[in-house]
């Protein structure tokens, strides 16, 4: 049922000076279900997406995967900026993503131009990330991360970079895309109404150190 459980983690980064980035982290991801977390700047929300996608290992505590490994890395990123390659165009930047998987170069194709639709970028297919507005690129990378089969999703503040009124269309899109392929999706914002809009579980952290200060399960709470 929980593809991660996250048991009393806690980070500590020691270079020039020794930061607790994370202090006594317990968390469950359900499989499918839509994580937000939010918090002040420095709260440690992005060492805790870094942790759960295995780019970071905690230094004391424990956390247990249930995804299964095969050939397609359990976790697909999304993060807040330059997610794109300049030199590819929108179509082989969406396919590159499923290098790793078993599938054969027309099959890729076939599923890249599947999502770039999804995100409404039909007819942009041969475009350039430079061609094409900020928007337009954040939805690049989402469609890529969609594509590439991961069964987990994780996202660092992927809409930050955007104007309100392209945040609230990315928004909506977001949840077409999760309602379409129910992914576990943890997404980090600082932005408490993102979060609410977003969620079915939202994480709220407060800092120094990095601690959760509540979990709100928001059942019945999507509109
Ligand atoms: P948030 O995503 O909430 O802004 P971060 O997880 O990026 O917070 O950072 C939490 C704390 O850990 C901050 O004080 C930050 O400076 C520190 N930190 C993050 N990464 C490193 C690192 N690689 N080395 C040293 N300190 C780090
Ligand atoms: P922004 O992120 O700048 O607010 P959007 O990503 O919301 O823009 O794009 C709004 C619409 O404007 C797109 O769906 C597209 O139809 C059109 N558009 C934006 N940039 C271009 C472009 N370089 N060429 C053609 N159409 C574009």
């Amino acid at each position: 049922e929980y593809d991660f459980v996250v048991e009393d983690v806690s980070k500590v980064f020691v270079g020039a000076t020794r930061v607790q980035a994370l202090s006594d982290i317990d968390l469950k991801l359900k499989r499918g279900s839509f994580t937000c977390i939010v918090g002040p700047s420095g709260c440690g929300k992005s060492t805790l997406l870094r942790i759960i996608g295995e780019l970071e290992t905690a230094t004391k505590g424990h956390v247990e995967i249930n995804v299964p490994e095969s050939r397609v890395p359990r976790s697909a990123f999304v993060f807040q900026e330059h997610g794109v390659f300049p030199w590819f165009t929108v179509l082989q930047n969406v396919a590159f993503g499923q290098q790793m998987a078993a599938v054969g170069k027309k099959e890729r194709e076939q599923n890249a131009r599947r999502w770039i639709a999804e995100v409404g970028l039909s007819g942009f297919e041969n475009a350039y990330p430079h061609q094409l507005s900020g928007g337009m690129r954040q939805r690049i990378a989402i469609a890529r991360a969609f594509a590439t089969g991961s069964p987990v999703l994780l996202m660092d503040e992927p809409l930050g970079a955007l104007d309100a009124q392209t945040r609230m269309l990315m928004q909506e899109q977001l949840l077409h895309l999760w309602e379409i392929e129910h992914k576990t999706v943890v997404l980090v914002t600082h932005a408490i109404e993102e979060a609410l809009l977003l969620g079915d579980q939202i994480v709220v952290m407060s800092a120094r150190p990095g601690r959760i200060k509540e979990i709100i399960d928001v059942p019945f709470g999507r509109p």
